[in-house]
């Protein structure tokens, strides 16, 4: 891989020059108040900027936040995040009211050496996202006269092909942030020679969401564990009811292929917890997973599954083979947004974290829960901070944004 980092820009110099930084600043807001959240992503890019404002240079920071639609809406402006970027930093972040307009055009002017503005949502523009490429290449052009060189941060965004992560890498000298270089140190080591057993969880709504990391990985692993909305799909393969649990039946045949092929890999749940109905507060108890009652719906893996999950994933000091010394985990075991639903999700993040293994925690979801459930962060070897795009990195895909710092 023959990418410069940020290490080479900084011992190149920085000093009283603009570096065009392009962060994952798409933090979960909460609907009712707009409260940030989980700073997470904030929080993951501060090494690279740190290092920047240290060295003196002018660093423009842009990202985008949600899906507007090209167009400026309040409801997803970085405003409430530029507050808490200059929190975390210790540092003021001054804020562009638009993204290319005037007011950022003034703000990146102003700014002195070792300080630190932050655009307003990229996506706030069309060109930002656009398949055409001169329109995503005119917006690009708009981007790149704010930097005299490039970062790219955002892992979490290199799986798309936008003008900020791809278009833009093409008009300015460019260089992988700390976090970026992180992301695929880690991930790389996944796919290539990880240390075995490795195991992977796998979990989250949809199998047809995961199938092609499913297949990737499937020959690598030496245990495949199955919770989440997805593990019903694969029990009904097994030739189980599963009430009104989510299920994909156009994907049935594909998980009893999956299942032939490698059987002896993949563990399902045992049990689950099963309520009247999708609500936090509904009446459910704990059932076989061969025996879900119909109009029951499976919320979360039971307390057997989890045992039998923590046992496949905890490292033995005397290296008990069948224990895990790499683990990835993808997708929630159950709602763990209601509280009654999240003791498998716990319970398996909780294993994890007690593990000696190497661990990667990757899928947005996942890492929210990890923080929400209040477990120790630095109990995991790394939580990516890119959902599809770790996800699409284990695929094998081409990555653009990566692509894009390669040339
Ligand atoms: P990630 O973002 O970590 O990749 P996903 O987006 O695939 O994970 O899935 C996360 C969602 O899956 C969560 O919102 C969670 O509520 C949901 N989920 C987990 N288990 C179930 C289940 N049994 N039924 C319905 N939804 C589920
Ligand atoms: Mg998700």
């Amino acid at each position: 891989m023959s990418i410069r980092t940020l290490d080479d820009l900084l011992a190149e110099g920085v000093s009283g020059r603009r570096v065009l930084v392009r962060a994952d600043l798409n933090v979960p807001l909460d609907k009712q108040t707009g409260d940030i959240t989980d700073d997470g992503r904030i929080r993951a890019v501060l090494p690279t900027l740190s290092a920047l404002v240290e060295s003196g240079a002018k660093v423009v920071v842009c990202s985008h936040l949600g899906r507007p639609k090209g167009s400026p809406a309040p409801q997803f402006s970085l405003r409430p995040v530029a507050g808490r970027l200059g929190e975390l930093l210790g540092a003021e972040v001054r804020f562009a009211e638009d993204t290319v307009g005037d007011s950022a055009r003034s703000t990146v002017e102003g700014l002195a050496d070792g300080q630190v503005a932050l655009l307003e949502n990229l996506r706030f523009n069309a060109g930002e996202t656009s398949k055409d490429d001169a329109e995503r290449g005119a917006f690009a052009d708009q981007l790149a006269a704010f930097g005299d060189v490039y970062v790219d941060d955002a892992f979490g965004a290199v799986h798309r092909k936008h003008a900020s992560v791809y278009d833009v890498a093409a008009r300015l000298p460019h260089f992988a942030g700390r976090l970026l270089l992180r992301e695929v140190e880690v991930l790389s080591t996944l796919t290539g020679d990880p240390e075995r057993p490795y195991v992977v969880v796998l979990g989250g709504s949809k199998v047809s969401d995961k199938l092609a990391v499913i297949e990737a990985l499937l020959p690598k692993v030496d245990r495949l564990l199955i919770g989440g909305g997805m593990c019903f799909t694969f029990l009904k393969a097994q030739g189980h009811e599963v009430g009104s649990s989510l299920l994909e039946e156009d994907m049935v045949e594909t998980c009893r292929n999956l299942l032939e092929r490698s059987e002896d890999k993949i563990l399902l749940p045992v049990d689950v917890v099963a309520a009247d109905a999708f609500a936090p507060d509904s009446p459910h108890d704990v059932v076989p997973a061969d025996g879900i009652p119909s109009k029951r719906v499976g919320l979360d893996i039971g307390p057997e599954t989890v045992a039998g999950f923590a046992a496949a994933l905890k490292t033995s000091a005397t290296g008990d083979p069948g224990n895990a010394r790499t683990i990835f985990w993808n997708g929630p075991m159950g709602v763990f947004e209601m509280a009654a639903f999240a003791n498998g999700t716990r319970g398996v993040a909780e294993a994890i974290a007690g593990s000696e293994a190497f661990s990667v925690v990757g899928g947005g979801d996942s890492a929210a829960a990890v923080r929400v459930l209040g477990l120790d962060e630095k109990s995991f070897s790394h939580i990516s901070t890119g959902g599809g795009a770790s996800l699409e990195y284990l695929e094998g895909k081409t990555l653009p944004g990566i692509a894009a710092l390669e040339n």
